[in-house]
This record gives C-alpha cells, sequence and structure tokens, in this order.
C-alpha cells in the first residue's frame, strides 16, 4: 500500500536546537533501526502524516525504539530495563554529553578530548547507563557511575555484562548515603575531569505525577479521561523525585563539591527548571566556585540546560590544560 498523507504535515521542530554532532537531528530511519532491531517493527506503524512512527505513549514500544537506536547508532547489545524505570530518551541525553565535549574542548584552546583518559562521573547513573554507554561510544571516555538504587546499579551491571568492550571503561559504585554525592564513592586522590549529573526533579512523587499527565496531554491522550497516565517514559520513585526537588539536590551538590574542589575540572548538572536557577546561583557563590556557566539546550519545544562549576584557579587549569593537550 502506497503511504497516503492523511493530514499536512506539521512544521519540523521536533529534532530542532540539537547541537552540531547530535547523531539524532533528522526525523528517525525506521527501516535501518528495525533492521538493526528486528522486535521494533512490532510498534511501527504509519501515523497521521503518512510515515513511520510509534505510538509514544506506549513504554514498550518506546523502549523498543530505545533499543533500536543504542544498538544502531551506538553499538549497544542487549539494552533492556526493568519495568517502571526510566526510558531515556537518547536524543536528548546525546545531547548533554556533546556539550560537555564542548566544554572540555573550549578549556583546551578548541580540542574535542576523545579516549580512555578523560575520566567521567556519573552521579546517578541509573538502570539504563545511559550517559557512560553514549559518552564512551561517541567519545571513548571511561566512566564511574554512582547509584543510591541497587537494583538500578545491578541493571546497569548487567548491561555493561552484555558488552564487554563497555564494561572496560565503565566502572560503578554504590553510594549509600543519599545525601552524598562524592564522599563514600570517590577513592583517595582520585579525580575527574568531568562529572555530569540528571537529578531526580520533582519535589514530591504528587509532582512527578502531575508532570506525567501533562506530558499525557501534550501525546494528544487528554481524552482517554479515567484513564491513569502512563509514564511511558517511566521513571519511578528515587528517579523522579527527592525532597526539595532538583534544586535542593544540585544545591547539596554544590555544597559538598567545595570540600573536595580538586576531585572534578568541572563539576555539572542538568536543570530542568528554570526556577532552580536563582538558588543554585547562591549557592555556587556560597560555595566559592571560580567559574561558573549555564549552557542552554533545546530539544524541539523543550528547553534544558546544565550548570558547571570549577574550583580551579587559573593555574590549576592551565597545569590541566598543559597535561591534556600533552605539552
Ligand atoms: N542517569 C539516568 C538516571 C537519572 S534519574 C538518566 O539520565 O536516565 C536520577 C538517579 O539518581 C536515580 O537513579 C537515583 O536513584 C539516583 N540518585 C539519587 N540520589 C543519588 C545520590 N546521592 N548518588 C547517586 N545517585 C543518586
Amino acid at each position: 500500500m502506497p503511504k497516503k498523507p492523511t493530514s499536512p504535515r506539521p512544521p519540523v521542530t521536533e529534532k530542532a536546537g540539537l547541537h552540531p554532532r547530535n547523531a539524532h537531528r533528522s526525523r528517525y530511519d525506521f527501516p535501518a533501526l528495525m533492521a538493526a532491531s528486528p522486535e521494533l517493527a512490532g510498534f511501527v506503524a504509519i501515523n497521521a502524516y503518512g510515515d513511520d512512527s510509534i505510538d509514544f505513549s506506549n513504554p514498550a514500544a518506546v523502549k523498543a525504539l530505545n533499543r533500536a537506536l543504542l544498538v544502531q547508532f551506538y553499538g549497544v547489545q542487549g539494552w533492556d530495563i526493568p519495568a517502571d524505570y526510566l526510558c531515556p530518551p537518547i536524543p536528548g541525553r546525546a545531547d548533554y554529553l556533546h556539550h560537555l565535549a564542548d566544554l572540555l574542548a573550549d578549556s583546551v584552546d578548541g580540542k574535542l578530548l576523545r579516549g580512555p583518559d578523560i575520566r567521567v562521573l556519573d552521579i546517578g547513573v541509573g538502570a539504563n547507563a545511559i550517559y557512560p554507554l553514549i559518552g564512551h561510544a561517541v567519545y571513548g571516555w571511561s566512566f564511574v557511575g554512582t547509584e543510591v538504587d541497587q537494583l538500578a546499579l545491578d541493571n546497569a551491571a548487567a548491561i555493561l555484562a552484555a558488552n564487554p568492550a563497555f564494561e572496560q571503561a565503565i566502572e560503578l559504585r554504590l553510594q549509600t548515603e543519599a545525601t552524598q554525592f562524592f564522599h563514600g564513592v570517590i577513592q583517595p586522590g582520585e579525580w575527574f575531569d568531568l562529572c555530569l549529573c540528571n537529578p531526580p526533579f520533582h519535589a514530591s512523587l504528587a509532582d512527578a505525577t502531575a508532570g506525567s499527565q501533562r506530558k499525557w496531554q501534550n501525546l494528544g491522550k487528554a481524552e482517554a479521561a479515567g484513564k491513569q497516565p502512563v509514564l511511558n517514559f517511566g521513571g519511578h520513585g528515587g528517579e523522579l523525585w527527592c525532597d526539595g526537588g532538583e534544586e535542593a539536590f544540585i544545591c547539596r551538590m554544590i555544597a559538598e563539591s567545595a570540600t573536595l574542589p580538586t576531585t572534578c575540572v568541572w563539576f555539572t548538572s542538568l536543570v530542568s527548571k528554570v526556577a532552580s536557577l536563582p538558588g543554585i546561583y547562591r549557592a555556587l557563590e556560597q560555595a566559592g566556585a571560580v567559574v561558573s556557566h549555564t549552557v542552554d539546550m533545546a530539544q524541539g519545544q523543550k528547553q534544558s540546560r546544565f550548570v558547571a562549576w570549577t574550583f580551579l584557579d587559573k593555574s590549576e587549569q592551565s597545569a590541566w590544560r598543559k597535561m591534556r593537550l600533552g605539552r
């Protein structure tokens, strides 16, 4: 049957604003994705615009799409997550990593730093281990991923076990204190070029549910009244919320980072709400950060950003730059 558009195609804003090196800037190539991961075929149908697509409100379909994207673009096999765990939107997760690569490059005369010598700490690696997987596949970086949730950590370990090349470059560590980020997981004398984090952003489970309801409505499912919104990108408990929401989480991270100022060259965290920024800036000032940046990111309509800060003074930064440039 020839594909017949039934509605005028909306303007393509979906992938607008992604980083120039992001591999997901164009529309998904479903034939290629189905070839990479045949189980995806069961979820692909022609949408109202006459294109191959999936039902983005169906968690199983979103998971199958992710699995296919991870095979096709990053060579990750057998990726899976437990039911109800966060199914990360791949284009946005990749974007943070590309911007982080730029942050490092900007600090070393514009050179993109690649390879296993570049050490990255991922706070809250999650069951999906998404940042280490993409970051190692694209830039060859080494990662330490920390996590408070043992089940999530076990799942991340299972993904790595299915991917030996990744397993060599990615180490997982359990954080036993939910209010700690560095102490308890960093070894004496250990340091990182970068620290990244995608914090739980809601302040309560009720907030998280309200957020999911909005997303559900945006996906055009509002008419399904009386039906509980499914968190199509999933997420449970600690992935979605923490006491005080993302602002309190990041402020605690900033305060603790000041107690180990040379542990990371650049400390960073995603900030999903603009309203969290003033409190974060106050915390950075109180902590005595030498430099801080806010880097805006966009994925279609969705605006996001990360904050980056360092405690290294000019001479420490220059010593690091010389080491990383090998001169
Ligand atoms: N990085 C994944 C998961 C982010 S959800 C992704 O982007 O999809 C946030 C994660 O942080 C959750 O898995 C939660 O268990 C974990 N977390 C919460 N507090 C933490 C802490 N103090 N140290 C390490 N991980 C923590």
